[in-house]
């Protein structure tokens, strides 16, 4: 049996080698090594993908965040509404900018933004909201809309996790994750849906204003040539990340579908695992499963880990610290958050090795190796 890894990027690679090599090469040959045209194509083909009007690539996706809230033009001081069961990047943009992370419930069942504390958070400072789509399942966009609407607010999608998953809207529409938002940031890390080998973000927007004065922020606040109208900063996704990823985008949707494959096969195992509660899924959302993450239902975790670890089957807690308790934010450290959902998840969620290249061999074994811990 091969190895077993939370991610096998290098598998995945090897199955695509030969166009990978040959578009590593092209951009050789060119030279062109920043803003070739390997990153004009994939941004015109993630834009056709998606569906949106605009795609700004940029260095990663803390970045995307981070340009898509300068392109916003908040003050200091402004509210922006994220969840606090998420990835740090998601809210230390927030604080970098000076401005307030107000942190809210996720639901407990899709672990995305829950919409009811959602409204509770909404002061008269507030400015923005971030819904994650985490795990690659999406946050329930309609209502949060809905929500920003009715109160005047900005809309950022984290679709970091999400990318190729669809959202379905009461009327039966279907829009793609990151482009229902006033702007989606993604993220092309090595080991997300759609990953780069390296770095890479992109920004999403169907808003041309937006979308130039992103352009404009991601180059250093640039409008011509040495002439710099707004405070900027340099993030630029290279031609060799953008040539690999054209590539990679093609093979999405397949690779989608391997993961939801994995989590049928898992699903189906832990059904009569009564401690162990498998990930849900909105009706309103498809998932692609960047992540597979079970709640432990009375169970010890550590001892479970260990369990498993002495198998050499991987696990992850994603996340065991919840944004709210992050020594980071120093001076919120005193207030009463009040957030038991997520407080309570920190505690029992573990995540199971999902990804393109597993076969049913490694997917028994890890399935025996988890249902002999409650034999
Ligand atoms: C990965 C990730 C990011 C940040 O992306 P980087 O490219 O690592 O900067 C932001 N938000 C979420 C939810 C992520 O998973």
């Amino acid at each position: 049996m091969r190895k077993i890894q939370m991610v096998d990027t290098k598998n995945q690679y090897l199955a695509i080698k030969p166009e990978v090599d040959q578009a590593i090469q092209e951009v050789l040959d060119s030279a062109a090594y920043i803003n070739g045209k390997a990153v004009k194509d994939f941004a015109q083909n993630l834009a056709t993908y998606l569906g949106s009007d605009y795609v700004i690539p940029c260095a990663n996706g803390t970045d995307a965040l981070q340009i898509a809230m300068m392109a916003l033009g908040l003050e200091p001081g402004d509210e922006v509404i994220t969840p606090s069961f998420t990835y740090i990047a998601t809210t230390e943009v927030v604080a970098l900018l000076k401005l307030k992370p107000v942190f809210v419930e996720v639901d407990p069942i899709t672990f995305c933004m829950d919409v009811e504390s959602l409204k509770k958070a909404i002061t008269p400072k507030t400015k923005a909201i971030v819904p994650v789509h985490l795990y690659g399942q999406a946050a329930p966009m309609e209502q949060i809309m809905e929500i920003a609407k009715a109160n005047n607010l900005y809309v950022i999608e984290d679709n970091a996790q999400a990318i190729g998953c669809d959202y379905t809207f009461s009327n039966g529409f279907t829009k793609k994750t990151g482009t229902i938002g006033h702007i989606g940031a993604t993220s092309f890390y090595p080991s997300k849906n759609l990953g780069a080998f390296g770095d890479g973000g992109a920004l999403f927007t169907n808003d041309k204003v937006l979308a130039d004065k992103m352009t404009m922020i991601a180059n250093h606040g640039q409008s011509a040539r040495y002439y710099h109208d707004v405070v900027g900063c340099n993030s630029r996704l290279d031609s060799i990340q953008a040539a690999i990823l054209n590539i990679k985008l093609k093979h999405l949707d397949r690779y989608n579908a391997a993961r939801q494959k994995v989590a049928n096969y898992y699903n189906a195992a832990f059904d009569s695992v009564e401690e162990i509660i498998t990930p849900g899924e909105a009706n309103y959302s498809t998932h692609v499963y960047h992540q597979y993450t079970i709640q432990l239902n009375g169970v010890d975790r550590e001892a479970f880990i260990t369990h498993l670890a002495a198998k050499e089957i991987p696990c992850m807690i994603y996340y065991p610290v919840p944004g709210h308790l992050q020594k980071m934010f120093g001076e919120q450290k005193n207030i009463n958050w009040n957030l038991p959902v997520t407080d309570q998840l920190t505690t029992c969620v573990c995540s199971l090795p999902v990804h393109t290249e597993m076969d049913e061999v490694q997917l028994s074994y890890i399935v025996e190796g988890v249902k002999s811990f409650f034999k």
